[in-house]
Formats: C-alpha cells, structure tokens, sequence
C-alpha cells in the first residue's frame, strides 16, 4: 500500500508549528527518501504572536530534519505577504497589528479574519507568487484522524473553493495520542502545553485558558490590551483584556484546572475563509 506521506507534487504542506503538523512534515519527507522534491514546500504563516517556543520549534524542526521551512508573514500592501528568516521575522505582533490597523477594527469569535489573512491568506498568495492557483497543487494540512469534523468541513470547503486538500496524519489513521508517543521519542519538543499553541492570547480560547496564558506568560497580556485601547474595541465582548489581567492579579489559582486542548490544532482551518484578497 502506498504510504499516506508520499504526496504528489506540486504541494504546500502547512506547516502550524505545533506537534501534529511536525510529525505530519517529519513523515512526508521520510517518505520522500529525507529529501523533498523542490515543488513540494513547507510553508509557516507568521502571525507575530507566536510563542518563542513554537518559533525555535519550527527552527529545529527545519535544522535538524535537513527541510526547509519557508516563513511568509501577511503584509497589507500587494502581493499580500513578505517571505522572511527566522531573524528577521515579527516577534511583537507587526503583522497582526498591520491587519488590525487597515481593517481598522478588531478580530472576534465571529469574525476570525485574522486567521483569513495572517495564515491563509499569506500562504496563498506565496504560493500564488510561484505561480500555483487553486487546484493546480495540493495542499497537505496536519488534521489528525481524531479531528474528523474539522477534517469534514475542511473538505467541504475545498470543494467548494476548487482546492486539492490532503489529509495524511487522518488518512494514516493517526491520533493524539500517536503524535505525543511520537514526541516522547523525539530528542527535541515544542515545549508548550497543548492549549498554549497558536497566537499568544487568542480570543478563541475560553476565558480559563486565556487566564492560564497569561499568568504563566503575563507580558503577552500587553500587545492585545493595546489594541483593545487603540480600536476602542474589544476580541471578546464578554471581557477586555485588561479585565483578565487584573482577575489573574486577584485570583492567580482560580483558573488553574481547566481543560481546553482546542488549539492543539492548525489555527488557519478554524475558519472558512480562504480569499486570495489583500485586506
Ligand atoms: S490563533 Fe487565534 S488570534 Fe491568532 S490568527 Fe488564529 S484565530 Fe486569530
């Protein structure tokens, strides 16, 4: 039988930095002898908000698997995305911020379009630039076989949208508890705490979580207050920012047992949306 991980070419593999799309990317290139085809990329979108760990994570995964990782973070002037080196890359939100301040509104659990233009977006316009439109690659996203809804709605869309979407943590019938033995056995790891991946606060997380990020990582709190003050807005109309915070300050054990893994997960599949538009 034909390994799930031997992807036909051209193909952009998503590339979330978490465990499941490392293993996913780990897998595709051992199937590939330990080296992939040029035309078959790996491709990280650059929120700004990412944890450091998940930032090195990326690194080592490129480094010491021999692949190259390509970096691409949205920009609000056309083509849509910069391509940049893991030292040169946004490290307090500027491309989030730039999206914030043309759209000149926030992002919320309705409206999640930063995943729209900060992963999807900017991924799609990358590969726009080597001249690849909808349908004429694969796009290989790192849902496990325990993630069947996302993997069903993923589906949907792409067939709506007249994209060629793979699948093959799923269609190796991998779980989570397959990627974290994997880890286990692995000399390196993320080093985060399975509902701490994704942008640093993200307001699609429950309130508990948010209060957990924060109080093991309290300077994050800042970047996201600040945008609330500047739009006069808010990510989450039931609490500001600046509200957790001080409920942390208060009451730093209240929150500590919760469980919300969600965002063990690829943050560009939460949505819907995947415009080649320049917001
Ligand atoms: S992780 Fe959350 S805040 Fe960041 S881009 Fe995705 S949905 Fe938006």
């Amino acid at each position: 039988m034909t390994s799930p991980f031997l992807i036909p070419s051209p193909a952009c593999i998503s590339f979330s930095g978490g465990r499941s799309s490392a293993r996913m990317v780990y897998e595709i290139n051992a199937a590939h002898g330990g080296r992939l085809p040029d035309d078959i990329i790996v491709l990280f979108a650059n929120t700004g908000r990412e944890r450091p760990e998940t930032l090195r994570f990326v690194q080592e995964c490129g480094s010491r698997w021999g692949i190259r990782i390509r970096i691409v973070e949205y920009r609000p002037e056309s083509p849509g995305f910069e391509e940049v080196g893991f030292n040169s890359l946004s490290r307090d939100g500027e491309p989030f911020e730039a999206l914030i301040r043309k759209k000149q509104r926030l992002p919320n659990w309705k409206e999640r379009w930063c995943t729209q233009f900060l992963k999807v977006g900017a991924m799609t316009a990358f590969a726009r630039s080597l001249g690849w439109v909808h349908g004429s690659y694969l796009e290989v996203i790192g849902l496990r076989d325990d993630e069947g809804v996302r993997i069903l709605n993923g589906l949907e869309r792409a067939e709506k949208d007249g994209r060629r979407i793979a699948y093959p943590l799923a269609k190796a019938k991998l779980t989570k508890a397959d990627i974290m033995s994997f880890w286990a056995s692995q000399p390196f790891d993320l080093g985060l705490e399975p509902w701490e991946g994704n942008c640093d606060l993200c307001f699609c997380v429950g309130q508990a979580n948010r209060m957990a990020r924060i109080r093991r990582n309290p300077s994050a709190a800042t970047w996201w207050a600040r945008q609330e003050a500047e739009q006069q807005g808010f990510f989450d109309r039931r609490v500001r920012v600046h509200q957790l915070v001080e409920r942390v300050r208060r009451e730093p054990d209240l929150f500590a047992d919760f469980h919300d893994d969600e965002f063990d997960a690829e943050c560009g599949l939460h949505c819907g949306f995947d415009t080649g538009e320049v917001a």
